[in-house]
């Protein structure tokens, strides 16, 4: 599938800021959990934080194809990164999704001219891979609301600008059952817990934050009451998915470079033989092209179905960050065998890979929930 001539030329100028900025200091975002700042800021400089933000307040308009692309471009040299930058193009999506002026001028605007970072906030120890029944809880005291609740594994966390935090309603108030709010970095109550320490992902800086009686303006409120259900399958979900699947492929891509080059550049003394010689690499190598050549395809599907609202693009959609974790996790598994020992190394490329890898099953809608859904939305069953 050919990429729109607009989408080709924000790929290109993503994969020069990826050269130039982001994959250089790749290894050292790892080891030493470094939030990727460097890739941010090189990403906003490059005008490309208003990804998700429309073309008529700044941005680029693009839709969950460009986050997928853009995501895969970065995920081949920084998943980190990737998933930072993923995390961002998100918030934005949400808060775009139905934005009011007041919050177009003051957070789309910002975030199209490269100003303003955000983030999603959903996930909670209590209701864990389950991230659409958060326990967080608002209340509307007429002049504000006061968000009081715990989140987990929020990445960016303590580097965005702003956190899309979802919320139930503590009684009947106006604001519906489950809402997500802008919730301003600098806002009194925000506690920063732990920081983070992952296996792998180990730039992302996914935090705990703890939300005490914090102020929020009525204006930060996510569109409007009862829509809470629309939020999470029509806009969270996928482009979250899309953001993940993208970051994912890009990473399985990646892993596959690396082994071609190793199974070109390996030839033992003894025979004169190169690894790429030997038949059984020959077909290993070939099955790792064919799932990230399928996977590829599968996430371009759902995208391009997504964008035009297609009456079945559900399956695909729900299937293609499950497969793009299926896909990572098997490809960069197959590197770290067919690379031998130069890939066991401490802190070998491969052995990032294969650790940043690991995050793609569990990191909400997880593996398990989105098979089961996509198998409840072809046999005609409500996802829940
Ligand atoms: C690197 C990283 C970054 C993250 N970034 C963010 C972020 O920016 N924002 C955010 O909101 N969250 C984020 N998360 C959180 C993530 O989306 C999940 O909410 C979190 O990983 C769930 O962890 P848990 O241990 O509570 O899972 P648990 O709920 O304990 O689940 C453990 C396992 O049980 C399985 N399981 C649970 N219920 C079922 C079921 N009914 N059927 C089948 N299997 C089931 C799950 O699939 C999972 O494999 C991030 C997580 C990671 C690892």
């Amino acid at each position: 599938m050919e990429l729109p001539a607009y989408l080709q030329s924000l790929q290109e100028r993503t994969a020069a800021v990826v050269e130039a900025e982001i994959a250089p200091r790749s290894s050292q975002v790892d080891q030493a959990a470094q939030w990727p700042a460097h890739s941010m800021k090189a990403l906003g400089e490059a005008g490309l934080l208003g990804l998700m933000v429309p073309a008529a307040l700044g941005g680029h308009g693009q839709g969950l194809l460009g986050l997928s692309v853009i995501t895969e471009a970065i995920g081949r040299a920084c998943p980190s990164s990737a998933l930072c930058f993923g995390m961002h193009c998100v918030g934005t999506a949400v808060i775009a999704a139905k934005a009011t002026e007041f919050q177009q001028e003051h957070y789309l605007r910002a975030i199209a001219e490269g100003r303003h970072i955000t983030t999603l906030a959903l996930s909670e120890h209590g209701s864990g891979a389950h991230f659409y029944v958060p326990q967080t809880r608002i209340e509307d005291t007429g002049q504000h609301f006061l968000v009081d609740g715990t989140k987990q594994f929020v990445t960016n966390g303590g580097h965005a600008d702003s956190y899309v935090v979802s919320s139930v309603a503590s009684s009947d108030s106006d604001a519906g059952d489950f809402s997500c709010l802008i919730v301003d970095s600098d806002s009194a109550g925000m506690n920063w817990l732990d920081p983070w320490l992952g296996f792998g992902m180990r730039g992302n800086s996914s935090r705990p934050l703890h939300l005490d009686r914090v102020q929020v303006r009525h204006e930060n409120l996510l569109g409007e009451e009862g829509d809470q259900v629309w939020y999470v399958f029509e806009v969270v979900a996928p482009f979250f998915l899309m953001a993940m699947a993208g970051t994912y492929l890009g990473l399985a891509q990646a892993a596959l470079d690396v082994t071609g080059e190793h199974l070109r550049a390996r030839r033992y003394t003894h025979s004169g033989e190169s690894l790429r010689d030997i038949e059984s690499m020959q077909t290993r190598y070939a099955e790792m092209w064919m799932a990230v050549e399928k996977t590829r395809a599968l996430i371009r599907e759902a995208s391009r179905r997504g964008d035009i609202n297609h009456p079945e693009a559900l399956p695909f959609i729900l299937s293609c960050k499950a497969d793009a974790g299926d896909t990572v996790v098997r490809v960069t598994n197959e590197a770290m065998t067919l690379c031998g020992g130069a890939a066991y190394r401490e802190n070998s490329r491969i052995g990032q890979m294969l650790r940043d890898a690991r995050a793609a099953h569990i990191m909400s809608p997880t593996t398990d929930l989105l098979k089961l859904w996509a198998g409840r939305s072809l046999l005609g069953l409500p996802l829940l």
